[in-house]
């Protein structure tokens, strides 16, 4: 009888135990990047718990001397039971850490709180791939860095995947870590020729999209229409047409690249193609969720999940790569986008200075590159 009872009062609190458990997950490897200027270790962390919490802060440290806080999560669900952090961590030696320890500060019930653990850097090198468009002069809108739109969009998956390794519960994945939206300019730095009120006045439009990399073409979407005028939606956007006309590639090892917004009916290759390095995969467009023509260019590791299961590839783990050489122009403005009523680029022209030549590394948000 006796013994009943404390298996009952330990089955309690074991229930009690579970119930305030706090979990700190990183739901891809932390990877080291490297851009033109700087590197950082880069993962997220998604942070659960079966009851409400405030969370305070993520404080991270490390060998060659790394410190990083963090005070910024996004709810992953509204009753305040899961939040996630976005972290680029700036790392100034060219030494990979192997490890980071992360310190996670939060409220419970009034109460503050602290949990710690060790998060294990991946030593493998960003993919290098080719240019997946024709030289010119090119500027990577929301391209790597933390103040870049593509890097903080965690798809929540329908039902949580549980991390054996982890011992907790994968929510949701974020296929765009590290996407490039790629933006034609002139010599004299502008986006269109007239006012840019049609896609054809845009540089980029109807530019030749090619394969960064040789692989199986694993799934091909044409015929949503283009946006007529950019800067304007003429359709709704769902997760079904978000990516516009695309292609992913499957290159070998669960590694997927995708090329999104393309123009209808541009497309060469086939579901099921190998296709070659440089080969012609159609050409750039303004369709999906694309303010203006360009490419929206990223790569993934699909963690085994089929493309019939990802969600049209956003339950995918975005990782990076890196092109083998680029002349760096400098930053362009946030701004460069930006046109006044009468339709006029705000900022113009722009006199960019050819910087420095740059190899092996992926280009940050909004830096203007050019492709010999
Ligand atoms: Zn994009």
């Amino acid at each position: 009888m006796k013994k009943n009872v404390l298996t009952a009062l330990t089955i309690l609190l074991c229930l009690a135990a579970q119930a305030q458990q706090i979990q700190v997950i990183v739901p891809t490897p932390a990877r080291t990047v490297k851009s033109s200027t700087g590197s950082w270790v880069v993962f997220d962390t998604q942070i659960s718990s079966r009851e409400a919490f405030t969370p305070k802060s993520l404080e991270v440290s490390g060998e060659e001397g790394i410190k990083y806080s963090s005070s910024t999560f996004e709810p992953l669900r509204s009753d305040s039971t899961a939040f996630v952090s976005y972290n680029w961590v700036p790392t100034s030696s060219p030494e990979t850490p192997t490890q980071l320890n992360l310190t996670f500060l939060y409220t419970v019930n009034g109460q503050e709180k602290e949990l710690n653990r060790a998060v294990a850097v991946s030593g493998e090198s960003p993919l290098e791939i080719g240019f997946p468009l024709r030289p010119g002069i090119w500027m990577a809108g929301n391209a790597p860095g933390p103040t870049s739109e593509h890097t903080k969009l965690t798809v929540k998956m329908k039902e949580p995947s549980f991390d054996s390794l982890q011992q907790g519960y994968v929510l949701g994945h974020n296929a765009q870590r590290y996407a490039i939206d790629f933006v034609k300019l002139d010599k004299q730095g502008n986006l269109f020729k007239n006012k840019g009120a049609s896609n054809a006045d845009w540089y980029s439009y109807g530019e030749e999209i090619l394969a960064a990399a040789g692989g199986k073409v694993i799934s091909v979407k044409d015929g949503i229409p283009e946006h007529q005028t950019p800067g304007k939606l003429d359709y709704k956007i769902t997760i079904d047409n978000i990516a516009g006309n695309n292609v992913y590639i499957d290159m070998g090892k669960n590694v997927v690249a995708l090329y999104a917004h393309m123009q209808p009916g541009s497309i060469k290759v086939k579901e099921g193609e190998i296709v070659k390095k440089g080969q012609v995969l159609g050409k750039l467009g303004n369709s999906g969720n694309s303010d203006a023509p360009h490419l929206h260019f990223h790569v993934v590791d699909t963690n085994n999940i089929p493309f019939a299961e990802s969600r049209n590839g956003f339950y995918w783990e975005g990782i990076p790569y890196a092109f083998p050489k680029y002349t760096s122009w400098g930053t362009a403005p946030a701004d460069i986008w930006d046109t006044d009523e009468n339709g006029n680029q705000l900022v113009k022209p722009f006199h960019f200075q050819e910087k420095e030549k740059v190899k092996n590394t992926i280009p940050v948000n909004f830096e203007v590159i050019k492709i010999k």
